[in-house]
């Protein structure tokens, strides 16, 4: 129960956020494997003690859809948190190793996203509050599984600029101010399943007023050009982040991004801000602009459910236990039959 570094060896790294990273440790005394989330914490010692209590819950989440957790500990100036290791990583790696997502899969991923939100609400009364695909992890058992979940309001406070490259997936609602609800994480699960249908970040500058275009575009190979676009799209939401900071308004946390990190980044990249749409475009877009859809000949149930999720008023829009009832997810007989007739 107690873990600490000594006895954590690490094997590699297994990717960056804008928080911290996150390595694939073995636990010596037991050989497990486990994923080591380290976040680097800007807070007092009595905030820090907090911080760790609110992990406790984390502990206490038991769901198919919900990574484990074997505990946090301090490492100064880090907090480290210790969690079931997803082998396949997370579905933004995925779908830029082997491109679009079939969507089989997708509605898979729809499906465990939902059923790992309502545990987390219904149980626990935890919003997500950062439904992304690098949130969202797969292992070779097939399970996916949701990370990264808003615990702990302290850490949220502690690291707000972690959120940052969260807000492209951000609801109109939010943007606008309001609180977060569970259907905030709807909204995020709408554009995250839209990004790894298409493979491809479903708002961009070219897209402006012609939405259907480019989602109609569904032989959009997956060949070495399209790399080059998803570099883009890291670099855009990134490159937003720090527009975002040139221009934030305290009163927010998730706007108050005046952290060293930031000022390096931007530095470093400030020479590719060219023809990049700012988050502050994005964000207009996304409040003003009807919703982005997925279109996919012959998959309206798809269509559908996409477009239930991207509701833009919450108050109209469904809760994840509505959502699970939609009949794309009937689909379970039909892979069974398919199976049996093969
Ligand atoms: P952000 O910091 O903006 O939230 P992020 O989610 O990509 O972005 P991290 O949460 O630090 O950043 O995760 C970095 C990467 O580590 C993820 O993209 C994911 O691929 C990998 N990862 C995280 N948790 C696990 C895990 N439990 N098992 C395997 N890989 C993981
Ligand atoms: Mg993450």
């Amino acid at each position: 129960a107690d873990l600490k570094d000594a006895d954590l060896r690490v094997l590699e790294e297994l990717g960056q956020g804008n928080g911290g990273s996150v390595v694939k440790v073995e636990h010596s005394p037991t050989g497990t494997v486990m994923a080591k989330k380290i976040v680097l914490i800007d807070a007092k010692p009595s905030i820090r003690k907090q911080i760790l209590r609110e992990l406790q819950i984390m502990h206490s989440c038991r769901s198919p859809y919900i990574v484990s957790s074997y505990g946090a500990f301090l490492s100064e100036p880090n907090i480290c948190i210790c969690m079931e290791f997803m082998d396949k990583g997370s579905f933004d790696g995925i779908y830029k190793r082997i491109g679009r997502v079939s969507l089989s899969v997708v509605r898979q991923v729809a499906y465990c996203v939902l059923q790992g939100l309502r545990y987390l609400y219904d149980v626990h009364r935890i919003i997500h509050r950062d439904i992304k695909p690098s949130n969202i992890l797969c292992n070779s058992l097939g399970e996916i599984k949701l990370c990264d979940f808003g615990v702990s309001g302290e850490l949220i406070n502690s690291i707000a600029h972690t959120f940052v490259g969260t807000s492209v997936y951000m609801s109109p609602e939010r943007i606008q101010g309001a609180e977060y609800s569970v259907k905030s994480d709807v909204w995020s699960l709408g554009i995250s399943l839209i990004e790894i249908a298409l493979g491809r970040f479903p708002f961009s500058s070219d897209d402006t007023g012609d939405d259907d275009d480019d989602e109609n575009d569904s032989d959009l190979d997956n060949s070495s050009d399209n790399d080059s676009d998803l570099d883009d799209l890291e670099r855009r939401k990134r490159v937003g982040a720090e527009d975002l900071a040139r221009t934030a308004t305290p009163r927010d946390s998730l706007l108050s991004l005046t952290n060293n990190k930031t000022k390096r980044r931007k530095q470093r990249q400030r020479g590719s801000v060219g023809g990049a749409m700012s988050i502050i475009e994005l964000m207009h877009q996304i409040v003003k602009e009807p919703a982005p859809r997925l279109v996919l000949p012959g998959e309206e149930e798809a269509e559908e459910f996409v477009d239930a999720c991207l509701v833009k008023d919450p108050e109209a829009r469904k809760t994840p236990g509505q959502l699970l009832v939609s009949p794309i997810f009937f689909w379970g007989c039909k892979v069974w039959w398919e199976v049996c007739v093969d």
